[in-house]
């Protein structure tokens, strides 16, 4: 198949993370027999730099021209300095995923073995963990509004905000969160607080009405306080998570402790029509920046999401899943991931290493 990609390499670790995804596309293109091009846009602080604006109008263009996004990250230091800055990087991102409608982030989140002294948990628990989270990314209390900050009669300061969801808004997450666990383990569990907030009452009856369509999909409810509980208390118990904006950001960052490291996490945000944009969880890491120290594995990871939502290519994404085990099980680790001990090995080199598992031990199956 021939697909089009469109690449945003960003600040700091971006560009040298990134790199290596690329070239883990590339032999992936050339092992399952597709073409893949690239075209490369600016967003975040070197878009600043160059254009004056963190999104210029000619990557949304190229965006939406394309099938799937690889994202690195953005962010850099001289912004986040200057509270007062009117122009900021992240905007960019903010503005790229309402543009796109990406309403959907996915977060996998897998254990690995040689991983666990990494994570504050018992190995025990983390024990053949592997699960994905849907958080509903472009509604729900962060954007509802009325919001803002006023002033009573009484005189005193009060700050308010608006916990909002369209039936439609939950429909569609919904609707992405059971295909995806009719693909897996048939299992999805919803997340909400609906003993107490109305508005969680409707997600938990609409998803309830979607689950009419999937009758292969075992579906439960777990309020956020226990499903908080539940992901560190027994992990593996979990196939799909969906939930909504603010619940999915607080349960995917306590989700992010049971791996480890930050280098490890990818992450998709999806639209209806699954062009979806690829990044790390991490972000511009300007404190490693350009030191071939970033660990690449968490954009590379981020390929094998790509390559699954968005080019239907799952075999290849098993493959780069596989490589990315591989690695880790040979015994490659970047700094962030090391042991006392361990042999440290740098960006490139670990993105080498991937590609090298990608051929095999002998680099015939070209
Ligand atoms: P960060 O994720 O960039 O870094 C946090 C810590 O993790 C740092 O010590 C960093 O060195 C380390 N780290 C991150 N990625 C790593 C990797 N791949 N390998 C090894 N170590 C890694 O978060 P931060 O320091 O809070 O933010 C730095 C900048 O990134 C800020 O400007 C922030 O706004 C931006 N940011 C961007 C995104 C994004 O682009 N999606 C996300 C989060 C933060």
């Amino acid at each position: 198949m021939k697909k089009k990609i469109a690449v945003i390499l960003g600040d700091g670790i971006g560009p040298e993370v990134t790199e290596q995804s690329i070239k883990v596309l590339n032999i992936i293109a050339k092992q399952f027999k597709h073409e893949f091009s690239y075209e490369h846009a600016l967003m975040g602080a070197i878009a600043i730099d160059k254009t004056g604006k963190p999104l210029p109008e000619e990557t949304i263009k190229i965006c939406l021209a394309s099938d799937a996004i690889l994202f690195g990250a953005i962010g850099d230091p001289k912004y986040d300095n200057d509270p007062t800055a009117k122009v900021r990087p992240e905007q960019g991102l903010l503005k790229l995923r309402k543009e796109l409608q990406l309403f959907a982030n996915i977060r996998p989140v897998k254990t690995y073995e040689t991983l666990h002294h990494l994570s504050p948990l018992k190995p025990r628990i983390l024990e053949n963990v592997d699960f994905i989270i849907f958080r509903e990314l472009t509604g729900g209390i962060y954007f509802g509004e009325p919001r803002g900050i006023r002033t009573r009669e009484d005189g005193e300061r009060e700050g308010y905000n608006t916990y909002i969801y369209r039936e439609s808004e939950i429909e569609r997450i919904a609707k992405l969160a059971f295909e995806l666990a009719a693909k897996r383990g048939g299992r999805l569990t919803s997340v909400d607080k609906a003993n107490v907030l109305e508005v969680t009452q409707l997600w938990r009856e609409v998803v309830t009405n979607v689950a009419g369509n999937f009758p292969e999909v075992d579906l439960d409810h777990l309020y956020v306080d226990n499903a908080a509980m539940q992901l560190v208390r027994a992990p593996k118990q979990f196939d799909v998570l969906v939930t909504g904006n603010i619940f999915g950001d607080i349960l995917s960052d306590t989700a992010a402790m049971l791996t480890g490291s930050i280098g490890m996490l990818p992450s998709a945000s999806l639209n209806a029509n699954s062009a979806g944009l690829y990044e790390p969880v991490h972000g511009s890491a300007p404190d490693i920046a350009g030191q071939d120290c970033a660990n690449p594995l968490a954009t590379i990871l981020s390929v094998a999401m790509l390559l699954r939502y968005s080019l239907d290519a799952p075999d290849a994404a098993i493959a780069v899943e596989a490589a990315v085990s591989a690695v880790l099980d040979q015994g490659c680790r970047t700094a962030d991931i090391a042991a006392k001990g361990d042999v440290v090995i740098g960006t490139e080199a670990m993105g080498t290493a991937v590609l090298n598992a990608l051929e095999g031990p002998q680099g015939n199956q070209l």
